[in-house]
């Protein structure tokens, strides 16, 4: 097959996948309503977004053409409240990734008691060959291209993957030039001078370790000496991997796009997060790599996937050695591939619980901007561990007492209260 074969059989796969990745949310959703008592009427309000915008950003490159990029803005459900949720930029983003990621972040927002509904943004772009000027102006060009539909009290953005708070600062300038007055309420994940929130960078990751602790607290397993594996050192991944060292985990694996490292007595985590570029990269300073999937398969305690989904498939789930999965990533297994898991016994902790820190200490900063009364670190940590902690043992003991694996249960905590308020607000 010639390169231009074998792209257009990667596109039909990254197609294939996301198409997947819609229609198994959607079946998680309708079982867990019709667990709850819902009519189908329900399944037909929440099985998609209630609006999916698709825009067309005309951007001048450096070199003087002018590139024409496609980015969408999915709001799942908005009887919460107004929509919440990253803009994604990579190659790879489309139309029913976008949706699906939509609908997970309306379940977060369910799991963790959040005023929100989900929403979900993305750019097809690879902004790994792109300059700073480049992709201000794609930002830039986002936000006047979505303004219509987002807002402090409509749907407020935040960052995602190859994303960061930069990125954030021009669409908050961009959105308040716009509107004629400051809005820092507009969008999470500033930077601290712009009305970010102490704790917003390492969020997911304390939301993760949070859930690993408990998680190991059912299990047995002691945080220090247990042996760990982290697929992917970006925002989430590497501060993840800082936390458990710190703790006293053995972090035997780390990875990133290139591929991966293992040392079974421990990595130097602090050297590795010392020589990482800002999009997590890190492996192509080594020799010695294994590749993402050998990774994923490594004897250790506690996985965590924290780079992209669909990463542990029917392929590779009777491989798996952890007895504790902890998904940071969104979507990393495969419906077919929790079944696996479940059944042989390892507990799984899913995306829509595991990585809702982010989007709590999201709230938080939406909050002190909406009040101009800003909060320690201290105060924002010990708040959201409260969060954390009672949205994981909610989910556990009903998949404990409706013998259920917990990415199920943690679906019907997530549908009950966007269901509940739609019911009142009588749209179905
Ligand atoms: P990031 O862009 O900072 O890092 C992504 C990491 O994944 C990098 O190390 C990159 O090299 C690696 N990666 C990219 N493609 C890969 C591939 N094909 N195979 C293996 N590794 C690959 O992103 P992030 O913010 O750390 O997000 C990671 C995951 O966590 C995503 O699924 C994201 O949706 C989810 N998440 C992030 C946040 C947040 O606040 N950052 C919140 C909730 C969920």
């Amino acid at each position: 097959m010639g390169t231009q074969g074998i792209a257009a059989a990667e596109a039909k796969q990254q197609v294939e996948e996301s198409l997947n990745m819609l229609t198994s949310t959607q079946i998680v959703v309708k079982e867990a309503l019709a667990k709850l008592g819902y009519q189908e009427e329900m399944y037909e309000l929440l099985k998609e977004p209630l609006r999916m915008l698709t825009v067309r950003i005309p951007v001048r490159m450096d070199d003087g053409h002018v590139e024409i990029f496609t980015g969408y803005r999915a709001q799942h459900n908005d009887a919460v409240g107004p929509t919440k949720g990253g803009v994604r930029f990579h190659p790879e983003v489309d139309e029913n990734e976008v949706k699906a990621l939509s609908m997970w972040m309306s379940l977060k927002c369910g799991i963790v008691d959040l005023p929100y509904g989900g929403g979900k943004g993305g750019i097809i772009c690879d902004p790994r060959n792109m300059s700073l000027g480049e992709l201000e102006r794609l930002s830039r060009g986002y936000v006047r291209a979505i303004s219509q539909i987002v807002g402090p009290t409509k749907d407020i953005p935040a960052p995602d993957v190859y994303t960061n708070s930069q990125i954030m600062a021009w669409m908050m300038d961009e959105y308040s030039r716009l509107r004629e007055y400051d809005s820092p309420g507009f969008i999470t994940g500033k930077p601290l001078v712009l009305g970010g929130s102490h704790g917003r960078e390492k969020a997911t990751a304390e939301g993760v370790v949070i859930c690993i602790e408990e998680a190991a607290k059912k299990r047995g397993i002691e945080i220090k000496g247990a042996r760990v594996v982290i697929q992917g050192f970006g925002n989430a991944g590497s501060f993840l991997a800082k936390f458990l060292h710190d703790a006293g985990a053995k972090v035997i694996g780390i990875s990133d796009a290139n591929g991966a490292l293992h040392d079974p007595d421990g990595l130097d985590i602090d050297y590795l997060l010392d020589r990482r570029d800002s999009f997590g990269t890190v492996t192509n300073l080594f020799d010695h790599t294994i590749t993402n999937q050998e990774l994923l398969e490594l004897d250790c305690d506690i996985l965590v996937p924290a780079a992209i989904s669909n990463q542990i498939t029917v392929k590779n789930a009777d491989n798996i050695k952890a007895s504790i999965v902890v998904e940071a990533a969104n979507g990393p297994t495969t419906f077919e591939a929790t079944k696996i898991l479940s059944e042989r016994g390892i507990l799984l902790v899913p995306d829509v619980l595991a990585s809702s820190g982010g989007v709590t200490v999201s709230y938080f900063e939406w909050v002190q901007n909406n009040q101009g009364y800003y909060w320690s670190e201290e105060e924002v940590s010990e708040k959201l561990r409260k969060v954390i902690v009672k949205s994981f043992n909610n989910v556990y003991d009903t998949a404990v007492a409706r013998k259920l694996n917990m990415r199920l249960a943690a679906y019907m905590v997530g549908v009950r209260k966007m269901s509940e308020a739609s019911r009142f607000r009588g749209w179905v």
